[in-house]
């Protein structure tokens, strides 16, 4: 019984939320992918920044089976060891004390934002329950994140929404003080905004983010779901600015494309979860927990971590030399491999057209919005492949350039 798929069998069957490309990749091996019909692919998109150490890594195809052949499930109801080793590899390398476990970057959010009010309520009452995030910020698409989030396109039409929410400018510490008060139980930033554009916040910006939180008793909550696990240059990014949050949600990377996610916090924070305050059936399942656990050991290592510093510097230096000769992006910024090249004006609004050509010369990129083409390959990426990427992505530039 094996039917032909093809892209229109998406339009007949699938909730119509997606638009996917033609192509139908079904194998993959570090960092190359092949389709149905045979045409290979560079990727330099990771999924969305998610498979962080390539497709089917040799290490993680056996942490899988093994686990496979143990035990799939165990509800919260028993002790979980693959859940406890991860829980504690977590918190022996960030600034966390405890672990909550998630599936999925929203939900890991869910978990910090319900945790955020539930603590303010039970150390200063009802009122202090105001949230601020940052306008173009992203962080999920649960009622809860898409509201938190800073990207009103994503609650239109799912009104009425979760009230006390306020956005604020992303690096402007002015309007954060006049926002911030009494009555604000979290601040919640990405440390990069990765849906948003790939826009870095100024280490200032975070610096001073933290003071005002103290001053006004809120918690600070980093969502480092698109920029942890390496991605940035170190485990997580906030490992760079020497300022700690109070919560911290990791997903994306985590599981190299297994789900799984993870919220950590301090000990006094985590206080506010007691017994039967919050939870989910599947987070931290073995399979899960055993993958997240390989994927830290091979990504947490000087070998791993400077080898995304060194492939940072080729990226940025591929790109630049591209646009000397096409001049078609005005600005190339990130972190360690979350890259963002933002188009020049005559461009404005058309990132897409990269992605579409780089298709077609057997390159996958990503955007980030409207004008910002991205970046977020494996942290592992041969160097060969970096080299092939680029030149099949030169091609994809000259088209969209043909055509300004
Ligand atoms: C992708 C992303 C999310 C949402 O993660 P899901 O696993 O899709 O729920 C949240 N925050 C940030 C910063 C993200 O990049």
């Amino acid at each position: 019984m094996t039917e032909q798929i093809t892209r229109a069998t998406f339009d007949e069957v699938m909730v119509p939320n997606y638009a996917p490309a033609d192509i139908i990749p079904v194998s993959g091996k570090g960092s190359r992918l092949w389709d149905q019909q045979g045409k290979e692919y560079i990727d330099f998109a990771g999924g969305i920044a998610v498979t962080s150490l390539g497709h089917a890594h040799p290490v993680l195809v056996e942490t899988m089976r093994e686990q496979a052949g143990k035990l799939w499930h165990l509800s919260n109801v028993l002790t979980n060891e693959p859940a406890l080793r991860l829980a504690k590899k977590l918190t022996q390398k960030t600034f966390a004390d405890r672990v909550f476990l998630a599936n999925s970057g929203a939900e890991a959010n869910e978990a910090a934002f319900k945790l955020a009010r539930r603590y303010a309520f039970d150390h200063y009452g009802p009122e202090k329950h105001e949230i601020i995030s940052f306008y173009q910020s992203f962080h999920g698409r649960t009622l809860f994140t898409v509201t938190v989030g800073g990207q009103p396109k994503y609650r239109e039409g799912f009104e009425p929404t979760p009230g006390g929410i306020t956005h604020c400018e992303y690096n402007n510490i002015e309007q954060l003080k006049s926002l911030i008060s009494d009555k604000t139980c979290a601040v919640v930033m990405e440390p990069i905004q990765g849906e948003g554009g790939i826009v870095p916040a100024d280490e200032n910006f975070i610096k001073q983010a933290r003071e005002l939180c103290d001053q006004h008793k809120a918690l600070l909550v980093f969502d480092e779901v698109q920029s942890g696990v390496g991605r940035s240059g170190t485990l997580y990014a906030y490992q760079q600015t020497g300022i700690e949050p109070d919560i911290l949600t990791t997903a994306k990377s985590l599981g190299n494309g297994f789900p799984v996610a993870a919220m950590l916090c301090t000990d006094k924070v985590a206080k506010s979860f007691s017994v039967g305050t919050h939870g989910t059936t599947y987070g931290g399942n073995p399979m899960a927990a055993a993958i997240a656990e390989a994927v830290i050991d091979i990504v947490d290592s000087e070998d791993v971590l400077e080898g995304v510093k060194k492939r940072h510097a080729m990226f940025v230096q591929a790109l630049k030399e591209i646009n000397d000769k096409y001049h078609v992006f005005k600005d190339i910024r990130g972190m360690g491999l979350l890259i963002g090249a933002e188009v020049v004006d005559e461009l404005v609004g058309q990132a897409k057209q990269f992605l579409k050509h780089a298709i077609d010369e057997g390159l996958l990129v990503l955007v980030a919005g409207p004008n910002v083409v991205r970046f977020a390959p494996s942290l592992i990426i041969p160097e060969v492949d970096i080299k092939e990427g680029f030149t099949r992505f030169e091609r994809a530039v000259s088209k969209v350039a043909g055509s300004m």
